[in-house]
C-alpha cells in the first residue's frame, strides 16, 4: 500500500487513514477495491500482497492469495456461505470466454477484488471478481514453434503475487514481473538455457521476497532444477539442481557429490531429467521449502544409468532453505525411477494426530499409486498406502521407508512390460485437497496402465523427447478388442481419503480420466470439475453429488472460492488439454462440440447461461490413392510413434478438438505435406519443422501411414452407411 504523504494530510485524517489501512489489513479487503469510494485519500496498490499476509490467509478467508490460498497448499476454503443445504441453489454469475482453445490448468487469484489467471500460450488476464470485467490482458508472445518442448500442451498452471507485481512463467522459460495495476512488464528474465528444451508450466511461488520457479522438460533431454529470483529486481539469488552434473566438473553444491554416487554411466549428457515442474510448499515456522521432483530422462533407468542407482533425486520430496537454496532433507518415492513416475505431484502440508501424538507432516499421492506422509521437519517416513491399482511394487517397507518391487516390472529381459499405473500416473499435477473440517485428502485420482518396452538401439535427440523406449512395442494395440479391453482400464475417480488411517472413505467414479483438481469449503462441500465437462460439488463428509453445471468443454484445472462484501463465489478454469491429448480416442470430450476455454464464475441464485455449444466436425477425410505397400505404411507407422503422437494422438487418433486429427487432413494440407513437416511451414501455430529428426523419405513414409490410416476411417464409414 502507498500512503500519500502524511504533509498533505491534517494528522487526525492521517490517523484514521492509518486505522483504515489496518482494519482493511486484517480483515474485509472488499472494502478498499481500486475503484471504491471510501478511502479517497488512500491509493491501494493492487495486488499488494506480502508474507505476513500469506502467512495470516486464514484471517481473510474471502482472499486467495496464493496458488495452493495458504503455503502449506490445503486449497481448503472456510468460507460457508455456500453450503451443502443450499449448494443446489447455485448459478452462473458471470463468464469469460479466452481467445485461446488449448489446455487450460491455472488456479486463478483473487486479491482486493481483483482475479488473476494465466491461460494457455501462458498469457495472463485480470478481472474485476463481481462484474466479470476485464481489466488488462498480457501476452508473452511466445514463438509457436516453442510448442514442440511442451510435452503435455502449452498449459499454464498459475500465477503468484507480491507487492503490486504479478508473476508468471513462460512456455519458453522465462519468469515474468508485471505491474498488477495494468499488465505491463516491469522485469523478465529467461531462467533457462534458450536453445535447451525447457519449458515452464507450473506456477511460481514467493516466499520471503524471492520467486520460485521450476521448469519442465524431463521427458526431452534436461537436467532439472529450481530457482529463486529477487521479486523487486528479478535477480537470480539461487538455484538448486536435483540431479549432479558431470562429476569431472565441480559440483553445484556438496549434497550433489553424494547424489552423484547414486548414478552410474554418463548419465549428465543427456541431462538426466528430475525437474521441478509443478509442487511447492513452505512452512514459515519450519522455515522449510518443499519441492517435488520430477522423472528421469529419459525414463528408462537401463540407459540413464545402465549400472543401476537410486538416481537421486529423482521422484523425491526434497526440503531446502528458502534463503539460500540450502539442501535440508530429501525422501525419494520411486528409487531408480524407470516409468516416468514423478513426484511433482500436490505437496499438502497439515498438522495430524497420528500413534496419539501431533505430527506435522507433508503429504502426496504422486502418480506411483502410494499416498504417502511424512514428517515434513525431518523428513521421516511415516506410512504409505496405495490409492490407485499397483503393479510395480506390492508395499513401501515401514522400516526402511522404500518400496518392495514386484518382479518383472523394469522392463529389462526385451519384453513389453505392463505396469499400473501407467506414465499418466495414479494421480497427475491437478490438485487435490485437504479439509481440517473432515480430516479428509481429496484425491483426483485415476486408473491407468502403460505398456514399457526398452530400446536396445536407443540413440540420443538433441532437443527431442528422449524416453529410452521403444514407442513401436510400448503402445497399445491395433486390435480393436484388446484395444477396448485395456482402454476400459483407464477411468477416473475422487478418493475421499483417511490420511492417518491410510484409507479409503469414499469413492466417486468418473467415466473418463483426466479429472480437474479439487476445492475443499468450510460448507461441507468439494468442488471438482471433470472430463466430461461437467462442473460438480459433492457432499465432503459422504461423496453424495449435490449440483452439477455443464460448462461444455472437459475441466482440469482447480477451482477457488471468494468472497465479495457477502456474496461467496466459486471460479473455475474450463478447457480440456495436457498430456491427455496423446490419448488417441480417450481425448475425450471434446469429440462432440468445440472446446471452448472460459473462467466461470458461480454465486448463489444466479441465472447466468453458456451460449449453445458449438458443434464439432471434423468433415471428411481427403486422402490421396493409397499407392505405398505394406513395408512402407509399417516404417510410417512406426516413425509416427515415434515423433508424432505425443501431440497427435496414439493411433493417429486425435480427438480433441484443438489438435489436429491427421486422418482428416484436406486434400490441400496432403500437398503441404512435406512444407509442413520438414519445411516449418505452420511453426507459428506450433509445428515445428522436423527436419533435424526426419529426411523426406521418412516424411513420406509417415505421410503413407496417415494415408493409410485416413482411407481406413473412410471404408469404415462407407460400412456403418452399408449398414443403416
Ligand atoms: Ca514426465
Amino acid at each position: 500500500m502507498k500512503l500519500i504523504k502524511a504533509g498533505h494530510m491534517r494528522p487526525e485524517l492521517a490517523l484514521l487513514v492509518l486505522l483504515a489501512l489496518m482494519l482493511a489489513a486484517c480483515g474485509d479487503r472488499t472494502a478498499d477495491q481500486p475503484g471504491s469510494e471510501t478511502t479517497p485519500a488512500v491509493a491501494i496498490t493492487p495486488a499488494d500482497v506480502d508474507a505476513s499476509r500469506i502467512i495470516n490467509a486464514n484471517s481473510e478467508p474471502g482472499s486467495w492469495l496464493s496458488h495452493g490460498r495458504t503455503y502449506d497448499e490445503q486449497r481448503f476454503s472456510p468460507l460457508d456461505t455456500i453450503k451443502d443445504s443450499n449448494v443446489g441453489r447455485l448459478g452462473l454469475s458471470w463468464f469469460f470466454d479466452f481467445p485461446t482453445n488449448r489446455g487450460m490448468e491455472a488456479t486463478p487469484l483473487m486479491i482486493d477484488g481483483v482475479i488473476y489467471v494465466s491461460g494457455s500460450w501462458s498469457m495472463v488476464y485480470a478481472f474485476d471478481a463481481v462484474t466479470g470485467k476485464l481489466l488488462w490482458t498480457h501476452n508473452p508472445e511466445v514463438p509457436g514453434a516453442k510448442a514442440i518442448h511442451a510435452c503435455c500442451d502449452v498449459v499454464n498452471r498459475g500465477v503468484a503475487a507480491w507487492q503490486g507485481k504479478i508473476f508468471v512463467g513462460t512456455i519458453d522459460g522465462r519468469l515474468m514481473a508485471l505491474d498488477a495495476a495494468d499488465g505491463h512488464v516491469l522485469w523478465q528474465v529467461q531462467t533457462t538455457p534458450e536453445e535447451a528444451a525447457y519449458t515452464i508450466t507450473g506456477a511460481p511461488r514467493v516466499v520471503k521476497g524471492k520467486v520460485l520457479i521450476g521448469n519442465g522438460g524431463g521427458e526431452y533431454d534436461v537436467r532439472g532444477y529450481v530457482s529463486a529470483y529477487d521479486a523487486d529486481t528479478g535477480k537470480l539469488a539461487w538455484r538448486f539442481y536435483t540431479v549432479p552434473g558431470d562429476p569431472s566438473q565441480p559440483f553445484e553444491n556438496p549434497i550433489l557429490e553424494q547424489a552423484a554416487e547414486t548414478w552410474t554411466g554418463e548419465w549428465w549428457k543427456i541431462g538426466g531429467g528430475g525437474t521441478v515442474w509443478d509442487s511447492m510448499a513452505y512452512d514459515p515456522e519450519l522455515d522449510l521449502l518443499y519441492i517435488g521432483v520430477g522423472n528421469g530422462a529419459p525414463w528408462n533407468r537401463q540407459i540413464r544409468s545402465p549400472g543401476g542407482g537410486d538416481n537421486l533425486f529423482l521422484s523425491s520430496i526434497v526440503a531446502l532453505r528458502p534463503d539460500t537454496g540450502e539442501y535440508v532433507w530429501h525422501y525419494q518415492t520411486t528409487p531408480g525411477e524407470t516409468w516416468d513416475f514423478t513426484a511433482t505431484q500436490h505437496l499438502i502440508l497439515a498438522d495430524l494426530e497420528i500413534g496419539g501424538r501431533i505430527r506435522q507432516v507433508v503429504m502426496q499421492a504422486p502418480k506411483n499409486g502410494f499416498f504417502y506422509v511424512l514428517d515434513r521437519a525431518s523428513g521421516e517416513f511415516l506410512s504409505a498406502e496405495k490409492y490407485t491399482k499397483v503393479s510395480w511394487a506390492s508395499h513401501v517397507d515401514p522400516e526402511t521407508g522404500r518400496p518392495v518391487e514386484e518382479p518383472g516390472v523394469r522392463y529389462d529381459e526385451g519384453v513389453p512390460v505392463v505396469v499400473y499405473p501407467g506414465n499418466q500416473g495414479g494421480h497427475n499435477w491437478h490438485p487435490m485437497s485437504y479439509s481440517p473440517v473432515t480430516g479428509l485428502v481429496y484425491i483426483p485420482a485415476q486408473q491407468n496402465l502403460g505398456v514399457y518396452a526398452d530400446d536396445p538401439g536407443f540413440e540420443h535427440r538433441p532437443g527431442f523427447i528422449n524416453t529410452g523406449l521403444d514407442w513401436t512395442k510400448a503402445t497399445l494395440p491395433d486390435d480393436p478388442e484388446q484395444r477396448a479391453g485395456l482402454f476400459s482400464q483407464f477411468t477416473g475417480f475422487i478418493t475421499a481419503w483417511d490420511p492417518v488411517a491410510q484409507k479409503e472413505v469414499w469413492r466417486f467414479a468418473h467415466s473418463n480420466l483426466w479429472n480437474g483438481g479439487i476445492l475443499s469449503t468450510a460448507g461441507n462441500l468439494i468442488f471438482q470439475g471433470n472430463a466430461d465437462g461437467q462442473f460438480a460439488s459433492y457432499r465432503a463428509d459422504n461423496g453424495e453429488r449435490l449440483w452439477t453445471f455443464d460448462a461444455q468443454s472437459g475441466i482440469v484445472a482447480a477451482p477457488i472460492s471468494y468472497m465479495a462484501g457477502d456474496r461467496q463465489f466459486v471460479a473455475i478454469v474450463a478447457g480440456w488439454g495436457g498430456t491427455v491429448i496423446t490419448f488417441g480416442e480417450l481425448s475425450g470430450r471434446s469429440s462432440g462440440t468445440v472446446n471452448r476455454s472460459r473462467l466461470l464464475v458461480f454465486e448463489l441464485n444466479a441465472k447466468g447461461a453458456l451460449p449453445q455449444p458449438v458443434p464439432f466436425n471434423r468433415g471428411t477425410p481427403e486422402p490421396p490413392a493409397l499407392t505405398a505397400d505394406a513395408d512402407q505404411i509399417q516404417r510410417g507407422d512406426d516413425l509416427y510413434h515415434t515423433n508424432c503422437f505425443a501431440c497427435h494422438g496414439e493411433g493417429a487418433i486425435s480427438a480433441a478438438s484443438f489438435m489436429p486429427d491427421l486422418r482428416y487432413m484436406t486434400a490441400e494440407k496432403h500437398e503441404l505435406f512435406k512444407p509442413i513437416v520438414i519445411g516449418g511451414l505452420y511453426h507459428e501455430r506450433g509445428m515445428a519443422s522436423f527436419s533435424s529428426l526426419l529426411n523426406f523419405e521418412e516424411a513420406e513414409d509417415i505421410h503413407a501411414y496417415l494415408i493409410s490410416e485416413a482411407h481406413k476411417l473412410l471404408a469404415a464409414a462407407r460400412e456403418s452407411l452399408d449398414a443403416e
